[in-house]
């Protein structure tokens, strides 16, 4: 059986560093490390390290690739230098804000030169609207390099934020698949990808799946938004979304990010049992676990 998870975070040292620029009670040498030591993490220390622990961590599993995903912008280097070290292991995603200042050229180098095939949208925590222009710039250039775009919906919680007690003002009205689904029909080539089945807009994601052939959704995490929905199993979100969006436009994904916790082995446990139970065919469940990754990602 093949595995690849479409969804992990390279949590970098020059991740804590940004994510920790406003704590003035931080050393401003060796801060990653005080930052890794104050959340009980292993520190990263280089990406090229940070990206062989990965490795270690798949090969432990039997995890074949990994999506991962530099998870605040200006991380773009991180990810760029961990795919290049395991061209074969990693695709590198990237979270940009379209409203940034320097977007256009963060854009144009991170499917250029830095080889990476996924800008990831978070509208909720950058706070801007899906329709806004600036987003079909993002889209424009995944079409331009092939690339995918990803766009977080539903609830966000940034687990890492919270234990540094950074604060968090999020607009969870950004993140509609709705609104994804109208600019994924706006840009047929571009595979887009929708986290968490819509993490709480379940509904919403499977229409926007039903609406536009390159909607996919990603299965990670403990989809704990499930919650929002009285009685509801993993099995059965399993179910209706292979009833709607078809086995092809499923990504299995866990969500893993930091050490020494390392991948999620009791995530692929869960959806793994889910799987079972709905009774998904060996073929199916192959394009869950790894072939759609390597159909929209194919092997450089
Ligand atoms: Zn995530």
């Amino acid at each position: 059986m093949t595995i690849n998870d479409a969804h992990c975070h390279f949590f970098s040292s020059r991740f804590l560093e940004l994510l920790t620029q406003g704590m003035p009670d931080l050393p401003a040498e060796g801060r990653a490390d005080a930052v890794a030591q104050r959340l009980q993490w292993t520190p990263p220390r280089t990406a090229e390290e940070l990206a062989d622990r990965w490795t270690e961590a798949l090969d432990r599993h039997g995890v074949s690739r990994a999506a991962l995903i530099s998870s605040i912008p200006g991380d773009e280097d991180s990810v760029a230098a961990a795919v290049a070290r395991h061209p074969s292991r990693f695709v590198g995603f990237f979270m940009i804000n379209p409203t940034g200042a320097d977007a256009d050229q963060r854009l144009t180098r991170a499917f250029g030169e830095q080889r990476l095939r996924c800008a990831c949208l978070f509208p909720a925590m950058h706070r801007y609207r899906l329709d806004d222009e600036r987003v079909g710039k993002v889209f424009e250039a995944a079409a331009a390099h092939g690339g995918a775009v990803f766009v977080h919906c539903g609830v966000l919680t940034v687990g890492v934020r919270a234990k540094l007690g950074l604060r968090s003002v999020f607009d969870l009205r950004s993140g509609d698949p709705l609104a994804v689904a109208s600019l994924a029909a706006a840009y047929p080539s571009v595979p887009v990808v929708i986290p968490h089945f819509g993490a709480g807009f379940f509904r919403e994601a499977l229409m926007a799946t039903a609406q536009c052939p390159n909607v996919h959704l990603d299965t990670s995490s403990s989809n704990s938004w499930m919650k929002y929905y009285p009685g509801l199993t993993l099995e059965a979100v399993f179910r209706q979304a292979l009833d709607i969006a078809g086995a092809e436009r499923l990504l299995f994904g866990t969500d893993s990010s930091f050490f020494p916790r390392g991948w999620q082995a009791g995530v692929f446990e869960a959806q793994r049992a889910a799987l079972g139970g709905a009774g998904v065919s060996e073929t199916d469940r192959a394009l869950i676990l790894a072939g759609n990754f390597d159909r929209l990602f194919p092997q450089p």
